[in-house]
């Protein structure tokens, strides 16, 4: 895909901790070195590589690997500086056999259609390993996020709306937040899509608390990241006490987990933002250095003994290694120098095919995107089920609820991957693909094979 060079960005939810004016930093230092992998070719290889095994036929696959529909609109904004603006806005809905398209909608200047199809389709599989509800979506707006005043984003989010609400619905797809947008950016399409269809909760998840949004919504992922971890480790004998861990993109998804494995006991030893990475095998104090950097400071400028190349950060040496920024991180010029015992995937396709193939022949063991990070499109799904009778649940309830379903989908998956005797990642695309084909065929979607 190409994705932007010289940065580690936050990747998969209501990243940068940006939306709220603060001030953002300006100068970037060179970001890991990028395979020209896109993100469709590392959905489309897992795809192939599942539905071979399983013997699906090419006429079931291109069926299952094709979008249901895909929505490009033009989104006109006047800039600040008074110019007028077009920028590209995707939404692809990419499977509905469970239920109604769910997904994330992300402001990037490298948006563009093959990502928000590979995306969608990422969350399809998603989806159906956490066994909720949904079908997958993902949508996009190729706009510069970064660079925007709240006023253009708030333009940008409110014609993106426009333009697509005759394809959303609460019982048709619900967007959410996703690189570059937010609870403030949910409440501006919630309030769009009020204007034509009144007062609707339910058509965006990831909103502010004061507009219905979920207890737990905000660290959802970054939870169910550790959630996930735990069961890992208990299966591997690792007492997450003595974990020394790094996180690439101390966004909102890498700084959740961060906190949340601290309070486990753990030690955070290294993490990155898109400016520059830090390391101290003394430990870093997760809470405080997610504190610095929502105030808008940079992971570089915190008190740490050593800053290091965004490239040194993958090969210190420790226990887990989250990659939390944008996909293809990982890949075959440096994935044999990865030196983890565990890989959490916090991002979405974050791993290149080679570069997981490298991994699995030195011994890392991957907790894959499609299971790992799904914490927070469960407590989407918290919050849709709560919009639904405008209830608000406890956190502890959300998160007692959050566990149960990380806990199941591991299990699931763990259990289809001693079966099949294949990595977790593969296990999970099967057991994602074979829950989809199920719903299809028994819908008549697909004839019955
Ligand atoms: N953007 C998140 C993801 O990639 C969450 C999507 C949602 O909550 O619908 O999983």
């Amino acid at each position: 895909m190409g994705e932007e060079a010289t940065a580690d960005r936050q990747d998969t939810d209501e990243e940068r901790p940006d939306q709220d004016g603060r001030p953002q930093p300006s100068k970037r230092t060179d970001g890991p070195d990028l395979a020209e992998v896109s993100n469709w070719e590392i959905v489309t290889h897992y795809f192939d590589d599942a539905a071979g095994r399983l013997g699906m036929g090419d006429d079931v696959a291109a069926v299952l690997k094709s979008s249901y529909r895909e929505v490009q609109v033009q989104i006109p904004i006047v800039r600040d500086d008074g110019k007028l603006q077009v920028f590209s806005g995707y939404r692809v809905q990419h499977n509905g056999a469970r239920g109604p398209y769910k997904g994330g909608i992300r402001f990037h200047p490298e948006v563009d259609l093959d990502e928000i199809r590979a995306l969608a389709s990422l969350m399809t599989w998603k989806t159906a390993v956490a066994g909720i509800p949904y079908g997958g979506a993902k949508g996009g707006v190729n706009c510069p996020a970064e660079e925007m005043s709240d006023r253009e984003k708030e333009a940008v989010a409110r014609s993106f709306m426009d333009k697509i609400e005759k394809v959303l619905g609460p019982n048709r797809d619900i967007p959410a937040p996703d690189v570059n947008t937010n609870a403030q950016t949910m409440a501006w399409l919630m309030d769009e899509y009020g204007k034509l269809h009144g007062y609707t909760p339910s058509i965006v998840t990831g909103k502010p608390i004061a507009l219905e949004g979920s207890l737990g919504r905000e660290s959802a992922t970054g939870r169910g990241l550790v959630y996930m971890f735990e069961e890992a480790a208990k299966d591997a004998g690792i007492e997450p006490a003595d974990v020394r861990f790094v996180v690439q993109g101390y966004g909102n998804v890498g700084s959740w987990a961060a906190r949340i494995l601290e309070e486990l006991g753990a030690t955070l030893i290294g993490a990155s933002d898109a400016y520059g990475a830090i390391l101290d095998e003394g430990g870093i104090d997760a809470a405080k250095l997610a504190e610095h950097v929502k105030e808008g400071g940079k992971v570089c400028e915190f008190d740490a003994s050593q800053q290091v190349s965004h490239d040194d950060l993958f090969e210190v040496e420790c226990d887990v290694l989250i990659p939390a920024a944008l996909g293809g991180m990982i890949h075959e010029r440096n994935a044999d120098k990865i030196r983890t015992q565990i890989l959490l995937e916090g991002a979405n396709s974050p791993t290149t095919p080679k570069a997981d193939q490298i991994l699995a022949d030195n011994g890392v063991h991957v907790i894959p995107d499609v299971m790992a990070n799904a914490g927070g499109v469960i407590v989407s799904y918290f919050e849709w089920v709560q919009n639904m009778q405008h209830m608000r649940w406890e956190e502890d309830d959300v998160n007692t609820r959050l566990r149960k379903i990380m806990q199941r989908a591991y299990r699931h998956v763990k259990e289809k991957a001693e079966d099949r005797e294949i990595p977790l990642r593969p296990a999970a695309y099967e057991l994602g693909i074979e829950r989809v084909l199920d719903a299809s065929r028994t819908r008549g979607y697909i004839p019955k094979g």
